[in-house]
């Protein structure tokens, strides 16, 4: 999508510190990180928010997930644990209009949500 932010990073058309990427999926450490480890996996594909998931992407969705947890193993937050989080639409505080998958981890978080 031409006006997108994160589809620019993808491209990288806009710079981002990448720590993982394939044909499908690209994560990279949040630009203003509110933990100690803080990283985004993002489809390739452009997807506004999660309310536009139909069947068909549930294999992408799910890659997501996977990679996450793969990726916060490797950067040790097997033991401790992360918050894996997805902002959807204005309430719950998306700022940014291509999905992404938070990974946050590295002190401890409190629940539930403010
Ligand atoms: P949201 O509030 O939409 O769930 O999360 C958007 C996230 O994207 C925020 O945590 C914000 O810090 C991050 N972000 C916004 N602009 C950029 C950018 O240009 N580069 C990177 N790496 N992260 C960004
Ligand atoms: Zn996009």
């Amino acid at each position: 999508m031409d006006d997108c932010l994160f589809c620019k990073i993808v491209a990288k058309e806009i710079p981002s510190k990448m720590i993982y990427e394939d044909d499908e999926i690209f994560a990279f450490y949040d630009i203003a990180p509110k933990a100690p480890v803080h990283f985004l996996v993002i489809p390739k594909k452009h997807f506004t928010h999660l309310m536009e998931i139909e069947e068909g992407d549930s294999a992408l969705m799910g890659k997501l997930l996977f990679h996450g947890q793969r990726l916060a193993k490797e950067l040790g937050l097997e033991e401790s644990g992360a918050r894996f989080v997805l902002n959807c639409k204005e309430e719950a505080g998306q700022t940014v209009w291509h999905i992404h998958l938070h990974i946050l981890g590295g002190r401890p978080l409190s629940w539930p949500p403010g």
